[in-house]
């Protein structure tokens, strides 16, 4: 703080506001907890026993928490506040989630399914994300099986890691698509299920690969062997290669094309419209995804001032204390002379500057 001039505080103070609202597109107000079940953005926290949290409370109640953004999953609760949520409160206030301000611990959702997600870890291989990864990396609609993991693409196609460096990319420069050579094109497809979910229920997707209404459902199907790199165009497949484990793409319309097929059943109790009604309706027809509400403006500063005061230590700087979204405008007030005097602004001028503003 101390040879920092007023242009660079604001232009920091700037800075920090636009990248808080690219991390925090919406406001963090709401639990989803009482909400119940529900397809939504899920974070793990590894500091507290792998928990999924809500959006809201990954920023509010698990604010210096080692988390994970695992994106959606289908059907989940919050378990922020839960007796699943070993967070100590070192507040004064004994609420157990911030936001709902809950005395005692709530009962936390039985159906909850948690996988390796929920340990920072991704796809068969089991590895961290890493953003820096050519791989495309896939989430499995279906998730019966794998819990929604997601999948690189070289390990939908059976390359272990060790074969990773040797394995064909359709392109180095193309950074939007640069899946292994096999490996079907990004467009050709809207959802993919994986090996582990279709050998799970391979009963009643040989029965839709055979069905006349298979074009209007299946792109392709991907072999998940890397010794056969078989891919079959309209998921016609024969049953002589049974034992290879194979993962479904899904054409742009599958869920109208599931819908039709399941129309088509008049027995009620044959065993795939159950499938279709009961075990994965979602398939036809997806869950809502849940969107907290959108960021309110002011709002917004309130966060940056809990996140400096909990990220802040030099104590002479009362930001902590104080709502900085009020303080804000005034504090560039303060600080425009300085910047147009291009002065350097010491720690005890914002330092008096908010002691006079108390
Ligand atoms: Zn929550
Ligand atoms: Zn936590
Ligand atoms: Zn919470
Ligand atoms: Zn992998
Ligand atoms: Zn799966």
């Amino acid at each position: 703080m101390d040879n920092l001039t007023a242009e660079d505080y604001l232009n920091q103070q700037t800075a920090l506001e636009e990248e808080a609202k690219e991390l925090m597109p919406w406001d963090p107000k709401t639990c989803t907890y009482s909400i119940g079940p529900l397809k939504q953005q899920v974070y793990a926290c590894l500091t507290h026993d792998n928990i999924g949290i809500c959006y809201s409370c990954s920023i509010r109640c698990h604010t210096s928490c080692e988390i994970v953004e695992l994106f959606t999953k289908r059907h989940f609760t919050c378990d922020c506040g839960t007796e699943k949520d070993k967070r100590i409160d070192s507040k004064s206030s004994n609420s157990k989630c911030e936001i709902r301000q809950n005395k005692e611990c709530d009962i936390a959702a039985v159906d909850n399914i948690y996988g390796h997600n929920f340990q920072g870890l991704f796809c068969d291989c089991s590895k961290e994300y890493d953003p820096e990864s050519p791989s495309v990396m896939i989430q499995c609609i279906m998730g019966l099986a794998c819990g929604e993991d997601w999948y690189h693409d070289h390990c939908i196609m059976g390359y272990t890691d060790e074969e990773l460096k040797d394995v064909a990319r359709k392109s180095e420069d193309d950074k939007s698509e640069n899946s292994p050579d096999g490996f079907p094109s990004l467009e050709s497809f809207d959802s993919f299920i994986c090996w582990k979910c279709v050998s799970r229920y391979n009963y009643y997707f040989q029965k839709i690969m055979s069905n006349e209404l298979a074009n209007d459902i299946i792109s392709c199907t991907i072999d998940h062997d890397k010794s056969s790199h078989f891919i079959n165009e309209h998921g016609k497949r024969e049953k002589i290669d049974s034992d290879i484990q194979f993962s479904i793409f899904l054409k742009e319309d599958y869920g109208n094309g599931l819908e039709k097929l399941k129309d088509s059943i008049t027995d009620h109790k044959d065993k795939l419209y159950i499938f279709l009604t009961e075990l994965v309706p979602f398939l036809i027809k997806d869950e809502d995804l849940y969107e907290p509400p959108t960021e309110e403006d002011d709002s917004i500063l309130d966060i940056i001032s809990k996140s400096l005061s909990s990220s802040m230590t030099t104590s002479d700087i009362v930001l902590g204390t104080t709502a900085l979204n009020k303080l804000q405008s005034k504090l560039k007030e303060f600080l425009k002379p300085f910047a147009e005097k291009g002065e350097v602004v010491k720690e005890e001028d914002i330092s008096s500057f908010f002691h006079s503003s108390n």
